[in-house]
């Protein structure tokens, strides 16, 4: 029998396999979980609520559904972490704001759904840059999470308490939310596995909107293998998302490495920049191994590169001055003033009191861009040189099967290195904001540890709907062991 040592380090596919097989209980994998969530996560913090209890009895409904003979699902007893806005019927949903202090999520989200379908165990809510505002969980009203790997450091954003819980091992898969690099930032910063899945691949019903146009939802992991087994129960057409794809999920077999053939592209504007040079001794080794294995790769242009992080600063906090018009303290959360009946006071003081700084920084330049007067200068603008940006993927995929770009310009950077400045932490992204504006798939792999011990993600990006592919090259990547080592907790 294994101890609950060993069942904290299998992977989310031997879980559901062992479980399934009747080789392992789903409430001790539960249990090992939680004694481990309550082990290190003091240190850590990725946890806004851990759900003990509803944990351990759906557990307790998988080992008995097994026991009366029935067949479990691809995620048998497999423990998930939610990043918390992610809507799980009876538990918080707090998007790490104030402003839905106490607020209780009345259904699952569709991907919720699909993973109790599964019969995946859901283990708590985890912490995120309000409203998923952020790269570093600095954003969070509550508390900051610590970087596993350097408890001095930031796990990125804006769903770091989903990557810390993975990289530590607390879940071995958890999702997140990727409006402009929150789930493969801090992947990569956190060492593990990150996919922003093509735009309508996975179902929004039930994530608490921030950009609807580049919002999606994603897997944590520690293997791509554990990430295809994700993406084949949460992916896949729902009628409940207007803009869910009307595909069936692809197939996400199990990944593969041989790369026969593959051609990557390198686009330039990319490498251009300042990269750390350890980013960029990781990502020529990520090449070369690549390379070894059958891929070739050529240089591409993607000219319009330069403006996505303007257009993204414009497009996500526009959408975001709409998306988070709701929060009013009418309908969600605490209520602030008004006992005067001015209904006016009471929306001032509510949503004065209930959003954090950096939420109101992204209302204030979204309400200014779609402004009249401004509307045509700014938010149209931004739209047309979305459509520029999406066109160089367009043209880049015809020369080319996937782009390999590093996931970030450095390392996980210490807490409070970036907060004074918000552009500086606004350029964390540079590398992963564009995939979300083309709506395609992207994917960050660990590739490399810095000489300080951090780890360095190298990122795949893909054609619209090939992100099954994406997660074969990451598992070619993988085989080449450039990364190695897990965090000392
Ligand atoms: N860091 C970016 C932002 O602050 C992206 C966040 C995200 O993908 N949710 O908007």
């Amino acid at each position: 029998m294994m101890g609950g040592t060993d069942l904290i380090r299998l992977s989310a596919s031997a879980i559901a396999g062992a479980v399934s097989r009747g080789e392992l209980k789903a409430e001790a994998v539960a249990q090992a979980h939680l004694d481990r969530i309550a082990a290190v996560d003091g240190k850590v913090n990725a946890f806004l609520k851990v759900l003990s209890g509803p944990a351990l009895e759906a557990a307790r409904a998988v080992d008995l559904k097994r026991s009366a003979g029935k067949p479990l699902g691809a995620l048998a007893g497999v423990p998930v972490a939610l990043k918390d806005n992610i809507c799980a019927a009876g538990a918080q949903v707090s998007c790490a704001s104030r402003i839905l202090d106490g607020y209780i999520a009345p259904y699952d989200a569709t991907v919720v759904e699909r993973l109790k379908g599964a019969d995946a165990v859901v283990l708590g809510k985890t912490n995120l840059d309000e409203f998923a505002m952020g790269s570093s969980t600095e954003n969070s009203a509550f508390f900051p999470t610590k970087n596993p790997w350097d408890l001095g450091r930031v796990p990125g954003g804006s769903s770091g308490g989903s990557a810390a819980a993975v990289a530590a091992r607390m879940a071995p898969l958890a999702l997140g939310s990727d409006t402009g690099g929150s789930i493969r930032q801090p992947a990569a910063l956190c060492g593990i596995v990150g996919l922003k899945p093509t735009y309508g691949a996975v179902s929004r019903y039930g994530l608490v909107a921030f950009a609807s146009s580049l919002d999606q939802i994603g897997p944590f992991t520690r293997t791509a293998e554990d990430a295809a087994l994700a993406m084949s129960v949460i992916g896949g057409h729902d009628p409940r998302d207007s803009t869910s794809l009307p595909a069936p999920a692809a197939a996400f077999a199990a990944p593969t490495g041989d790369l026969k053939g593959l051609r990557l592209g390198l686009p330039k504007e990319y490498l251009e920049g300042g990269l750390e040079p350890s980013m960029r001794a990781a990502f020529d080794a990520a090449l070369s191994a690549l390379k070894a294995r059958g891929a070739i790769t050529r240089e591409v242009a993607m000219p319009h590169t330069k403006y996505a992080l303007s257009v993204y600063y414009l497009i996500a906090p526009s959408e975001a001055s709409s998306n988070l018009a709701r929060f009013d303290g009418v309908r969600y959360g605490p209520r602030k003033g008004g006992a005067s009946g001015n209904l006016l006071e009471l929306y001032e003081e509510s949503r004065g009191a209930g959003f954090g700084p950096e939420v109101k920084r992204r209302i204030m330049l979204g309400t200014y861009a779609l402004s009249s007067g401004y509307y045509d200068a700014y938010y149209l603008k931004a739209q047309k040189a979305r459509t520029l940006i999406k066109g160089d993927f367009d043209a880049a995929f015809e020369d080319v099967d996937v782009l390999v770009t590093p996931t970030t310009p450095a390392p996980a950077f210490r807490f409070g290195e970036k907060t004074g400045d918000p552009l500086s932490m606004y350029l964390s992204d540079v590398f992963t904001l564009p995939c979300n504006l083309a709506g395609v798939g992207g994917v960050s792999v660990p590739a490399g540890v810095s000489p300080e011990g951090l780890p360095l993600g190298v990122q795949f990006m893909g054609r619209a709907g090939e992100d099954a592919g994406l997660l074969r090259l990451a598992r070619a990547l993988e085989d080449a062991k450039l990364f190695s080592g897990e965090p000392a907790l």
